[in-house]
């Protein structure tokens, strides 16, 4: 179904990655009918011929796949199931979530989409705005073999890693192995930087060494170089993290697994969030740090 130029594609939430996720699709041909809770969000997508829809149900109706790239569990389960959501207009469709959420929600929209005939898919992406920019992407799926098949075509537009990791809620879980990683990692990142500067180093010179070393990583490079910039613009909000960490831990501990420095990750991002940083970027951890030098 979806290996043609002209599948009727629907697109919702065109933030940071949503919007560069949804030019691929409209660059590749496919005629794309698009939808955010900000209008001015979509001028770009809008103007590179990309259709508007007043509501999620609307987009549906277009559409044989409709993809959703929201903030939070809570956007995903209004933009899905509101009353004016993607399953009260879709028919026979094939349905993306790509926002980072929780695993049962995830199994709960495969359900509710199979109520209505349609098949759901969840697929969080790893990447940052860079991978989305560049058609990078990490894409980890959940859900039925048929329908990751059917996916695949556009999948392969916006990501260059596209595995499925089983049934629904399975691509969320991945997601937060990912996250789980991450969150040590970007203090382990900070922690290093915070020494380097405290001994006097001068930080470049210190990246050009540990960053070609067994150190080395996106985190470490990409966010260990705008932290030695001072730039702390959001690639990837705060806040989107600290949701990412609170949905991990809850898994965990639904799994009585202790993740000690998973729940230090969460304590020193919600101290952030309290300073009024929910809206830079994950870099910013660095911040603590600074404050406590
Ligand atoms: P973002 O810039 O905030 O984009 C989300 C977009 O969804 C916004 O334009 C927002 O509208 C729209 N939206 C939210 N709730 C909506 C609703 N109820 N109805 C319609 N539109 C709605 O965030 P992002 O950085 O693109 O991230 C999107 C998702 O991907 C998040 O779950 C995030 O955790 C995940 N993610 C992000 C990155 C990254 O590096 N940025 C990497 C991997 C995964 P408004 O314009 O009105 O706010």
């Amino acid at each position: 179904m979806t290996d043609t130029k002209n599948t009727r594609v629907g697109f919702i939430g065109l933030g940071i990655m949503g919007r560069s996720m949804a030019g691929h699709i409209l660059a590749a041909g496919h005629p794309l009918w698009v939808y955010n809770r900000s209008r001015e969000k979509a001028a770009e997508t809008l103007a590179a011929g990309a259709t508007w829809c007043d509501t999620p149900a609307a987009v549906a109706a277009q559409s044989e796949v409709v993809i959703t790239m929201v903030g939070n569990p809570s956007d995903v389960e209004q933009v899905w199931l509101g009353a004016d959501g993607v399953l009260a207009g879709a028919r026979d469709a094939l349905l993306i979530d790509m926002t980072t959420s929780s695993p049962e929600l995830a199994r709960r929209l495969a359900a509710e989409a199979a109520q209505r005939a349609c098949r759901a898919l969840d697929a969080p992406v790893s990447g940052g705005e860079v991978g989305a920019r560049d058609a990078k992407l990490s894409i980890m799926v959940g859900g039925a073999q048929d329908a990751f098949d059917a996916a695949l075509p556009l999948l392969q537009l916006m990501g260059a890693n596209i595995v499925r990791q089983g049934e629904a809620g399975a691509g969320q879980h991945t997601k937060m192995c990912n996250q789980i990683v991450i969150a040590s990692t970007i203090m382990g990142v900070c922690e290093g930087l915070a020494y380097g500067k405290a001994a006097g180093l001068d930080l470049p010179t210190v990246l050009k060494s540990i960053g070609a070393g067994a150190a080395g990583g996106f985190q470490l490079s990409v966010m260990g170089g705008k932290i030695i910039e001072g730039d702390f613009a959001p690639g990837f909000f705060i806040e989107h993290f600290v949701k990412d960490l609170g949905i991990a831990l809850a898994e965990a501990q639904r799994m009585q697994l202790d993740l000690p420095a998973l729940a230090l990750a969460r304590k020193l991002y919600t101290g952030l969030v309290d300073q009024g940083h929910s809206r830079l970027g994950t870099q910013a951890l660095f911040k603590h740090y600074e404050a406590r030098s």
